[in-house]
């Protein structure tokens, strides 16, 4: 069995990949496994050098880094760029403060010394997607390595290079041999090492179809899971918001990535007083975005990752006009020839409950615009969701936008005046369908430890 790159610019497979067998694979576990016994003794200033280390070394390969995401996934260029740049911060940014989130923390009681300490847990296996298939992948690594843990990739499928180049990246570091590996296996291989004893934890990113199903997997066998699943983020437009801002940042947040991030804007939430304006100026910022070839520097949207991805989302967005939406921009597969997989930017209005847009995650460049009659009413739409990763408001009210992202609306991360982001500084999960667990600052490092009582006494 194989395992295939393929350009989703034209169809071409760019390499195949032999598939690890069963024997392979444990040896690759039973490798990372006798790493870590060492791993975990290293010291915070040995960690901190290697970590550090890695980070120059994607500084070091980033045109090669974004081109392999760039023919693999269809990532413009400039934007691996910066997804790798972005990667080198995180690394850095646990190399700094690491040893300060996992230093020992006194607890007064009546013992002559008590106190808390973060311990590893051992081989932490990554299940990741690859819509960012760097960055999902150092923001689980870096404080993973930095807590004294190892780490197994089953990376997505569909960016077998860009995995290979990860464990390179951690060899070229210097880091010991093994402490973290890349499994080259497709989804049906994961149960089994879930279910491997040296594997200690899984933490997923990816659907929440997916999420599910390692989540029980792992769970039969009492096994701690971060789950980082998908989304559909409001956005809040209301009546006295600065349209220009507002229009300028939702088409940023709906275009992240050709529309394939967990936290791109997907719904978009406007007081109807203002909507007509909005939808105005929201649709001369989409078409500003000029669709074309990844490795071209004017390109800011490139191909969808996968072709079959690209036409689920259409029939998504077919299944919108069924039943009543109206596709005012957009809605169709370009006339490029070859097997491509472009989608060109689409704006739907008037989606009301029951279309696949109120309530499915539209994971491509398809915006979905929703009338509100006013700011309680935009808060109860925005919150009518199964998912809770992140969401925006926009208003000159401060204090209003803050009060509305602070404790109305339902999800994880709520920003005012601005699109979603991560930030190696801030923690980043999801509640409800869209997840469990944190990533990033120092939340994200204490997830993989064992938070010990140590008491003397
Ligand atoms: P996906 O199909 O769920 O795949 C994600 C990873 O899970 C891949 O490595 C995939 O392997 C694996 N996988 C799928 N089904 C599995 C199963 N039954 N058992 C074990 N592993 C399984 O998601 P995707 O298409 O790559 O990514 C898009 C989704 O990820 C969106 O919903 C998006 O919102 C979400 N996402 C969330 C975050 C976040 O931080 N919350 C970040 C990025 C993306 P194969 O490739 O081999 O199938």
């Amino acid at each position: 069995m194989h395992i295939q790159s393929v350009n989703p610019v034209n169809g071409k497979i760019i390499k195949s990949y032999k598939e690890d067998t069963e024997a392979k694979l444990s040896r690759k576990i039973e490798q990372t496994h006798k790493a870590w016994l060492g791993w975990r003794e290293s010291s915070f200033s040995e960690r901190t050098a290697l970590m550090n280390r890695l980070a120059a070394q994607l500084t070091l390969a980033r045109e090669h880094l974004a081109g392999l995401m760039a023919v693999e996934m269809g990532k413009p260029l400039k934007d691996g760029l910066a997804e790798i740049d972005k990667c080198a911060s995180v690394c850095t940014y646990y190399a700094k403060n690491a040893s300060n989130f996992l230093s020992d923390q006194l607890v007064k009681t009546e013992a002559t010394k008590s106190y808390v300490s973060f311990q590893p847990l051992g081989v932490v296996l990554a299940v990741m997607p690859w819509n960012f298939p760097f960055w999902q992948v150092f923001r689980f690594l870096a404080p993973a390595l930095m807590a004294g843990n190892c780490g197994l990739l089953k990376h997505a499928s569909n960016v077998p290079g860009c995995a290979v180049a990860i464990e390179q990246l951690i060899k070229d570091a210097g880091f010991p041999a093994h402490v973290f590996q890349t499994l080259m296996i497709g989804s049906t291989a994961v149960a089994a090492v879930i279910e491997h004893p040296m594997v200690k934890a899984v933490t997923l990113t990816g659907s929440t179809e997916a999420g599910k199903k390692v989540a029980a997997q792992a769970g039969r066998m009492l096994k701690k899971t971060v789950l980082e699943l998908g989304g559909s983020d409001p956005y809040l437009v209301l009546e006295d918001a600065d349209l220009e801002l507002a229009a300028s940042t939702c088409a940023s947040s709906r275009l992240i990535n050709n529309g394939q991030s967990c936290i791109a804007a997907k719904r978009f939430i406007v007081d109807k007083k203002i909507e007509r304006e909005f939808t105005g100026l929201f649709i001369e910022k989409i078409k500003q975005r000029k669709t074309g070839d990844p490795f071209e520097t004017g390109t800011d949207l490139g191909p969808m990752a996968r072709a079959d991805l690209r036409d689920e989302l259409h029939q998504q967005v077919l299944k919108n006009i069924e039943m009543g939406a109206k596709c005012i921009l957009g809605g169709r597969i370009p006339t490029i020839k070859g097997k491509h997989a472009y989608y060109e930017p689409t704006v739907l209005t008037g989606i009301k409950k029951g279309m696949p847009a109120y309530s499915e995650e539209l994971f491509g460049p398809v915006a979905s615009i929703l009338t509100a009659r006013n700011t309680a009413h935009a808060v109860s739409l925005a919150n009518d969701t199964s998912f809770g990763l992140g969401a925006a408001v926009f208003t000159r009210n401060e204090q209003l936008g803050e009060d509305i992202a602070q404790t109305q609306l339902q999800a994880g991360s709520c920003f005012v005046n601005s699109l979603v982001k991560s930030d190696p500084r801030l923690p980043f999960g999801g509640i409800n369908q869209s997840g469990y667990g944190r990533e990033l600052g120092m939340f994200g490092i204490h997830e993989f430890v064992n938070i010990k009582t140590v008491y003397i006494q």
